[in-house]
């Protein structure tokens, strides 16, 4: 396992539509493993492949309850709303106001590429709607109410 590098906001993998991914490959482990592992090192709750560069659909989430890995994710159902703080580990120390449905179902392949379904509520439901958004190459930013704020000096989190 290793650290990826995490890529900014303006690099334009980021806008890119990211491809399925068609069979589980050592390779295709090791970039799971790799993006758990840059998600933790991050302090992040969720992580998509494009941020470390790949133009897979695969995302990684954890929001305290243990790594959720949805791989070719699609939303079948949401329903709801809810208005809070989002932000992105492509964006770091900023944070804005975002709208999301306050549930949302999603079906997805796991490790194994075995179907499975996945209900998830308030930041699990903002999770899987902020990673989903970044398969199809789009930001929070566009969705933000206002302007982006700064954030910083939170629980856990270092600038060193
Ligand atoms: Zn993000």
């Amino acid at each position: 396992m290793a650290l990826r590098q995490i890529r900014l906001m303006g690099d334009a993998i980021l806008e890119k539509v990211c491809r399925p991914v068609g069979e589980m490959t050592p390779r295709t482990k090791t970039l799971i493993d790799d993006m758990l592992e840059t998600m933790y090192d991050a302090n992040g709750v969720g992580l998509a492949a494009p941020q470390v560069g790949i133009l897979k659909r695969i995302v990684v989430i954890d929001i305290g309850e243990g790594p959720v890995i949805l791989i070719n994710p699609e939303i079948l159902e949401t329903s709801g709303e809810q208005t809070g703080q989002e932000g992105c580990l492509s964006l770091p120390g900023q944070a804005g106001i975002v709208t999301r449905p306050n549930y949302v179902k999603v079906r997805a392949l796991d490790t194994d590429m075995n179907e499975f379904e996945l209900e998830g509520s308030e930041l699990l439901a903002r999770a899987i709607c902020h990673e989903c958004d970044h398969l199809e190459g789009h930001m929070y930013v566009k969705l933000v109410e206002g302007d982006l704020f700064e954030v910083g000096g939170e629980e856990g989190e270092e600038d060193d």
